[in-house]
């Protein structure tokens, strides 16, 4: 469906938890602590997936939190893959849990899978993230060969922790058919002296004049595409601060506990849990209204830090 300013709305990202077992520096900065939001079953995931598809979503990618937390994700794959005429099912991960079941999630209806990956140093990983990056690296592995593809490894550059490691992101590249996609580090949540720490796309971009412009894959493709000539994935540049791509947002999120957030930089939220009480059509309204209200922009560049982080969300 259209919302007031005329876009299409097609891209549903629908978080299944807040709970996540990383601390990266810039999403999540209460140490320690692992809100537990209620979660809904996946039968009201698949009846919220149902209504917006009914308004015209055609996409879903699944995140949180961590997705592969919930022990009933296959489910919630299952349930949402089966939809009739639902044109991409995909899932973003830190991949801690991924080893073993990236098969398991493309027999469940998974098509492809987004992971995140901030370095390709041991070390550097584990004091951004607080995690192992061996998981990572096996369960990428194991995404390619089950066919999750095109698998996207999303990378958030902090200045003087890991833009040192561009050109080994872009080399993974060369010969995997992989898609390395380098994210602008956003005021999203308490992310503190991060922010200070963020690194334009254009300078990254500018100084790798080598890096040829490709064509989006799909219409309101949030990254711009290159590719080094001969090198078998792509390199894409998500940049919500140097180069806002409002005007062509087609997506709403939808939160663990079933409330709707239309953008993710305006802290406008429609909690949907009186119409899941209440009839499809009841359901399928407040979804309608809440499209329909989608704020024009995000607000980011006025340093309106949303309340809730990334974590909380769903990145
Ligand atoms: N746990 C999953 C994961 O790590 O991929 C999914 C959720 S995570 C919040 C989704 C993505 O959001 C990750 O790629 C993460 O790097 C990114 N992210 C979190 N906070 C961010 C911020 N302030 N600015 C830019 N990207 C952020």
């Amino acid at each position: 469906m259209l919302d007031q300013f005329g876009r299409n709305i097609t891209y549903l990202r629908l978080s299944v938890t807040e709970r996540c077992q990383l601390r990266c520096t810039y999403c999540r900065v209460e140490e320690g602590i692992c809100p537990k939001a209620k979660e809904l079953s996946p039968a009201e995931y698949e009846r919220i997936v149902r209504a917006c598809m009914q308004l015209g979503i055609q996409k879903v990618r699944l995140t949180g939190g961590e997705p592969l937390l919930r022990k009933d994700i296959l489910e919630i794959v299952e349930r949402i893959a089966a939809l009739e005429g639902l044109q991409d099912l995909s899932m973003t991960t830190n991949a801690q849990m991924l080893p073993g079941k990236a098969q398991l999630l493309k027999q469940a209806g998974l098509r492809r899978l987004n992971i995140s990956l901030d370095s390709l140093k041991p070390e550097v990983f584990h004091e951004l993230t607080g995690g192992d990056i061996q998981p990572v690296l096996q369960g990428m592995e194991e995404g390619v060969e089950a066919g999750l593809l095109p698998l996207k490894l999303n990378v958030v550059l902090v200045r003087g922790i890991n833009d040192g490691e561009v050109d080994n992101f872009i080399a993974l590249t060369r010969e995997n058919p992989i898609d390395v996609r380098f994210i602008e580090l956003m005021p999203i949540g308490d992310n503190g002296e991060n922010t200070a720490r963020r690194i334009s796309n254009q300078e990254v971009m500018s100084a790798r004049p080598y890096l040829q412009p490709l064509p989006a894959r799909y219409p309101g493709q949030p990254s711009s595409d290159y590719q080094v000539p001969g090198y078998r994935g792509r390199v894409g540049f998500i940049s919500p601060i140097s180069h806002q791509f409002c005007a062509d947002c087609n997506r709403i999120r939808v939160m663990s506990d079933g409330t709707l957030r239309p953008c993710l930089g305006v802290d406008r939220e429609i909690p949907l849990s009186s119409a899941l009480a209440q009839d499809d059509e009841a359901l399928r309204e407040a979804i309608q209204t809440a499209i329909f209200k989608k704020p024009a922009a995000h607000r980011f560049e006025s340093c309106t830090f949303a309340e809730r982080n990334m974590s909380r969300i769903g990145g």
